[in-house]
């Protein structure tokens, strides 16, 4: 709307100001060198008698619309081309010839009743001294009218370019408007909690591009979304499995009169045993929950292999109940950059998961080595091994290669290998898995190297 204004207003200024100025420029022109003409045919008469002017003033045409004054140098009029009111005689006191007999010339014009109204008064000038002026007046009516129909045309021109500018600047705000509610209605169907919303905007700017990021964070909210729930519920599956457990023995001892307190104990330590795996569920999804918060502990240089020796240390009776031998072999001064807690959850559940899955006589074995700059852990055994489809999906939340497993007893909550790659990502490292040598599973992990020497 401003813009609008600003042309209207120059539109009708400055177009105006200029023809004018061009009109009176010529016209100044014009009369002064007629004047001058005139002054310079009278200027030869030492003398300015009306008979002698009127005689030099025969030979010059004077336009129709121009009256021409002669004064000598007292100013007073010795001719005069008006029959009217003819100043012949009288003294001719105007600004204009006041000027002309100071030697200089003069010019005024502006309008005044539908004409431009021009005064020119030259000095007639005989050897260094004035002698007389001579005064033309011009009404030009003509040129009036041409400056009159420029005003009118330019108030029409820049009436429609400011009607075109508001007609554009509406459509434009309209367009605008629509693309930004489109834009709006999706924000507030994802605040609404309707994820995935796309926005189908066209054009190639800077909308267009918000509309694009917007689509791109829709889709991933989307999908952390379908985590969510899918993480949600499976917790709540494993949670329930446990409790429904706990929930049939506790109305079995209820239900059962005289129950001798033998089969009590036995059922209790059933409790007892669905209590356990209820625990170890919380603290891995209690785990989970702080990893994926980002919460994480301060990452400082740890000793490997001495995290890898004490945690072994601790599970070699498990491996020994299971009839599993336990293996190590470890390079000493492995370091790297972890958290101690992490790199000891990181070797329990892999090597918890070596015996778990084994059998009788089974063995496992743990190598730690440096090579190149990583620090190698490897947990290799002859168990049950995983089918190869299964190789990416036991990183995910909750898969377990054979759910029936987990009701036998011996299988967990499938946390522990999402918890371990958790922390191996953290630390900067890989993990996979690949079939062993001795028919089982081989996890290896490659974390980069500290090299406690230097310091870096
Ligand atoms: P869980 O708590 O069930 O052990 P994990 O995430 O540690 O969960 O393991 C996921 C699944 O991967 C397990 O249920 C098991 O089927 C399989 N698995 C893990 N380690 C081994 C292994 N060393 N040998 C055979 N199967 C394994």
């Amino acid at each position: 709307m401003g813009l609008a204004v600003v042309i209207f207003i120059i539109l009708n200024t400055y177009p105006l100001f200029v023809m004018h100025n061009l009109i009176v420029n010529t016209k100044r022109d014009r009369l002064i060198s007629s004047a001058s003409f005139i002054a310079s045919t009278l200027s030869m008469s030492e003398s300015l008698t009306a008979d002698k002017v009127k005689l030099v003033m025969g030979i010059h045409n004077i336009g129709e619309n121009q009256r021409v004054v002669i004064t000598n140098r007292a100013a007073l009029s010795v001719y005069d081309t008006s029959k009217i009111d003819s100043t012949v005689g009288k003294y001719l006191i105007l600004p204009d010839t006041a000027t002309a007999l100071k030697g200089l010339n003069f010019f005024t014009s502006k309008y005044d009743d539908g004409a431009l109204k021009s005064n020119a008064a030259v000095p007639i000038m005989i050897r260094d001294s004035v002698l007389g002026t001579v005064y033309i007046h011009e009404a030009d009516a003509e040129q009036a009218r041409i400056l009159s129909s420029l005003r009118v045309s330019m108030l029409w021109l820049s009436l429609f370019v400011c009607a075109f500018l508001v007609m554009l600047n509406l459509i434009l705000t309209r367009a605008l408007t629509q693309r930004l509610n489109k834009l709006l209605k999706a924000i507030r169907n994802i605040r609404d909690g309707s994820y995935g919303q796309s926005i189908p905007l066209d054009g190639h700017d800077e909308l267009t591009t918000i509309s694009d990021e917007f689509n791109e964070m829709s889709n991933r909210l989307k999908h952390v979304e379908e985590l969510r729930r899918a993480f949600v519920a499976d917790a709540s599956h494993e949670l329930r499995t446990p409790l429904s457990g706990i929930k049939l023995l506790t109305d079995s001892v209820l239900q059962t009169n005289d129950i001798d307190i033998a089969t009590a104990r036995e059922f209790m330590r059933d409790i007892a045993a669905e209590i356990d795996r209820l625990t170890r569920i919380a603290e891995k999804l209690l785990i989970l929950t702080k990893l994926d918060s980002g919460n994480l502990p301060g990452l400082e240089p740890v000793s490997l292999s001495e995290t890898v020796l004490n945690t072994i240390n601790l599970l070699k009776p498990i491996a020994e109940e299971a009839k599993i031998e336990l293996r190590c072999e470890l390079e000493e001064d492995c370091w790297i950059i972890g958290d101690r807690d992490g790199a000891r959850q990181i070797v329990s559940n892999l090597v918890d998961n070596a015996i778990k899955y084994n059998n009788p006589g089974g063995f496992v074995n743990v190598f730690l080595f440096k090579r190149e700059d990583n620090c190698i852990l490897l947990v290799d055994d002859n168990g049950i091994g995983i089918p190869k489809k299964d190789y990416e999906r036991v990183f995910e939340r909750f898969y377990r290669v054979d759910k029936a497993r987990a009701r036998s007893g011996k299988g967990g909550s499938g946390l522990g290998l999402p918890i371990v790659k958790k922390h191996v990502l953290s630390f900067g490292g890989t993990i996979s898995v690949e079939p062993s040598a001795h028919g089982g599973t081989r996890f290896k992990v490659e974390f980069p190297k500290y090299d406690k020497n230097s310091d870096k």
